[in-house]
């Protein structure tokens, strides 16, 4: 055994004696551990300065009691995260989620995988996440604000434009971001810079909504063309009905594809017409109803009960875009039945580890999460910087930059795995690109 397996192998059992119970953290660990082998045996420097259990210990975890008072008058009592994971790079940057799921684990393999993602995107931040098991389904305007406000009360003594910026994730969209920001603002003033994915009558960017869905458009494309292959043509299934799967969808069908399904936590929709994102966007960003409304909607689509990576139905790229885990090691098989050639993630970790072993094992193209979805934060970072500059950027301008941004993260992952010898693998590419970036700002400021 090398001794950069020996190594990898020690922390990773370090880390699991620390954390037994944290399986999506371990899961992200184990997934970024398996690939950087063999730049560890290129740079001993990195053995010698323990880069792998600085890194994978957040610089600080915070977490705290969000009491808030629901319509009937009664005391609600929520838990609140934020990891600061690593400020290598840049200040810490990554949403807040707010969904019954989250959990330490959850929130620590958030963060870890925003270190790499971060860095990916070529600018100046650094990775953090944060969120609250907040149930926001069912919840009034006034339970939602009354939650926000409670929970920035706490958070707002951690954050700041130069430290720590959180945006949104799954469960915070523009509605919460707005009375997140207000709290925020009436306990330490206006500083614009200290939130991400703002309204645009108060410092947001054009194009910030779009970015994440817009962004995985852009990464697939690219990976289909370095494969020569292109969207026109091409069948096209995604899970997930929410913010990036809105914009993923509308952006795929505008480079040609033909999106078939979308779906939400009960069901899927099938629409061989191909799905039409404004449909989806009324039901669930204006009306927040379920996808199932779709299908009474649009005569062409029919509804299903159940996981859209369970249907058998024909497609060529598969875009995950609702959560962790979605897809299992049998649903990996079943897509590739389906006729998959092409997998990239919209969603944060949304392929379980049998589901990635089972794309390897079939040769597809696989664009990870933390290379696929950077366009979301990237446009974030792009919003902190027109806010320095108090100045906003038209459409055309963020979109383009984020388009190159996008181009350029395919190129980076293509260039490491080529360096290290994993040419096509582009789970390796990305993890090796993020990883080295972070370990050598690590190394360059010392022992921290
Ligand atoms: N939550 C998004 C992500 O997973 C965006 C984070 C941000 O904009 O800071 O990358």
């Amino acid at each position: 055994m090398s001794q950069a397996t020996e190594y990898v192998q020690h922390v990773y059992q370090i880390i699991e004696h620390r954390d037994p119970n944290q399986t999506e953290f371990l899961e992200a660990i184990n997934d970024v551990f398996k690939t950087i082998t063999p730049v560890l045996e290129q740079h001993p420097e990195y053995i010698e300065a323990n880069i792998l259990e600085r890194l994978t210990e957040p610089e600080r975890v915070i977490q705290f009691r969000v009491p808030w008072l629901d319509d009937a008058g009664h005391a609600q009592v929520n838990r609140g995260f934020r990891v600061q994971f690593n400020s290598a790079i840049g200040p810490y940057k990554g949403g807040l989620r707010l969904h019954p799921s989250v959990n330490l684990s959850i929130v620590k393999f958030l963060g870890f995988e925003q270190i790499f993602k971060n860095a990916l995107t070529g600018l100046p931040i650094g990775g953090g996440k944060g969120g609250s098991d907040f149930d926001p389904k069912g919840k009034s305007d006034n339970e939602i604000m009354r939650f926000c406000q409670s929970f920035m009360t706490e958070l707002s003594k951690y954050i700041g434009l130069d430290t720590d910026v959180p945006a949104g994730d799954i469960g915070v969209g523009g509605r919460e971001i707005g009375f997140l920001y207000g709290q925020y603002k009436r306990l330490r003033g206006a500083d614009r810079g200290v939130l991400t994915g703002k309204g645009l009558d108060y410092g947001g960017s054009l194009a910030r909504t779009e970015a994440t869905g817009y962004g995985l458009a852009y990464y697939t494309n690219e990976m289909l063309k370095a494969n020569q292959l292109s969207f026109p043509g091409q069948r096209v299934a995604i899970s997930g009905a929410g913010n990036v799967a809105i914009y993923a969808i509308q952006k795929v069908e505008e480079l040609g594809g033909k999106v078939i399904t979308c779906s939400d936590s009960n069901g899927y929709v099938i629409d061989e017409n191909g799905i039409d994102f404004k449909i989806v966007k009324q039901i669930k960003e204006v009306e927040r109803g379920r996808i199932k409304e779709y299908a009474d909607r649009v005569a062409s689509a029919t509804y299903h009960e159940g996981s859209v990576w369970d249907a058998q139905v024909a497609y060529d790229i598969a875009l995950p875009c609702a959560t962790q885990n979605e897809i299992s090691g049998d649903q990996a098989k079943n897509l590739i039945a389906n006729g998959a050639k092409v997998v990239a993630e919209g969603a944060n970790m949304p392929s379980s580890p049998e589901a990635i072993a089972a794309y390897q094992a079939a040769d597809l193209l696989y664009g990870p999460a933390k290379a696929a979805n950077a366009g979301g934060v990237a446009v974030s970072a792009l919003e902190m910087s027109q806010n320095s500059m108090r100045l906003s950027w038209a459409f055309e301008e963020v979109d383009n930059r984020l388009k190159q941004i996008m181009q350029d993260i395919f190129a980076h992952s293509v260039a490491a795995a080529d360096e290290y010898h994993v040419s096509g693998d582009y789970l390796s590419g990305a993890n090796i690109a993020g990883f080295t970036k972070v370990a050598d700002a690590m190394l360059a400021q010392g022992l921290v």
